[in-house]
């Protein structure tokens, strides 16, 4: 048996696209001299994303697929992904066709024949997207990047192939809340960037408003940085500094001028700023903690619903023998 490559697709409710995904990727992996497995991780889809997923596994012996209690989030479903992959080459990509197949064999190439572990994606624009999302996303990735030790590349698609090796570091990273565009920079290895213009999805709608983006900013940065408590005490340092300065000119302004009582709505304004610096580093602060008590819980990362795998590593105890 030749090398085998694992396609982890996660997709929640993707019933719009997944067909028409399947047919696109089957044709340009019928031209690739190796065999393939796809394995659809259903993210707990309330359409009719695992109906397909049982028919798509009944025609074809190479899909594969797992299917989440509930909607655990795209990072759990690479996690997922990456753990049930039988492959010894995994290639993570969305459902919607924004991640083109077509790019497999480059990036194939470049892991078999040119010495690199692990092959990544990034869309070099952003046509199609709200200026005001690109103009966020812009704003992230230059703040993540200031405040972070690993390189979290602006456009960089969760799109990207590896081998096995990059799959166990990935996989040794067990973390709760995960980032997984910051854990790809992390673990390093030898990594070869593709790049291709921006496509929009093929069909179906994306999973992500932009409070949800947000929010996923926020658990990045932490995750990754230490940076906003180091600011934190910063400010408060700053703040000391600021106040003893006030005090001396206080002091002598009396002495020289006497003591008028004025100036109180400055004194409420001062007040109230400083009690807003306060509870925004507090909350700086309650960010970590909760993630911290979060990640103490060890709560599993995903539950199985059901799932049909590959001989290999079939813990689920399923019928087909493929
Ligand atoms: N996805 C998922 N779970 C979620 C949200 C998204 O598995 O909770 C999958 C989705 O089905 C798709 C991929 O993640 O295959 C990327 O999602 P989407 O296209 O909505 O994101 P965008 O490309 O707009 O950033
Ligand atoms: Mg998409």
């Amino acid at each position: 048996m030749g090398v085998l490559l694992s396609l982890v697709v996660p997709a929640y409710n993707e019933e719009a696209v997944l067909e028409v995904f399947y047919k696109e990727a089957k044709e340009i992996t019928a031209g690739i001299q190796v065999d393939i497995e796809y394995l659809f991780v259903d993210d707990g889809s309330k359409d009719s994303t695992l109906s397909i997923l049982h028919k798509l596994s009944e025609i074809d012996e190479c899909v594969h697929y797992i299917s989440f209690s509930r909607n655990f989030g795209k990072e759990a479903a690479i996690y997922a992904g990456l753990e049930h992959a039988q492959g010894d080459l995994v290639a993570i990509m969305d459902a919607d066709l924004q991640d083109p197949p077509k790019l497999l064999p480059q990036m194939l190439k470049a892991v078999m024949s040119e010495g690199y572990d692990c092959v990544g994606t990034r869309r070099i624009s952003r046509k199609g997207e709200p200026p005001v999302r690109s103009f966020f996303a812009k704003l992230f990735y230059k703040l993540i990047n200031k405040m972070s030790k690993t390189e979290v590349v602006d456009g960089a698609r969760d799109y990207q192939l590896m081998n096995r090796k990059v799959v166990d570091a990935i996989l040794s990273m067990g973390e709760y809340n995960r980032f997984s565009k910051g854990i790809f920079g992390w673990v390093g290895y030898r990594k070869k960037w593709l790049e291709y213009e921006n496509i929009e999805r093929a069909a179906g709608e994306t999973k992500w408003s932009f409070w949800k983006l947000f929010l996923y900013a926020v658990d990045g940065v932490i995750a990754f940085s230490t940076t906003p408590l180091v600011l934190s005490s910063v400010f408060g340092f700053l703040f000391c500094f600021i106040a003893l300065i006030m005090i001396i000119a206080i002091i002598i302004r009396t002495l020289v001028f006497g003591d008028p009582t004025s100036g109180w709505p400055s004194l409420a304004c001062i007040v109230i700023f400083v009690a807003g610096i306060q509870l925004f580093c507090l909350g700086i602060l309650g960010q970590y903690l909760a993630k911290a008590y979060l990640e103490t819980k060890k709560r599993p990362i995903y539950l199985v619903e059901e799932a049909v795998l590959g001989k290999i590593k079939d813990k689920y105890n399923n019928t087909k023998t493929s």
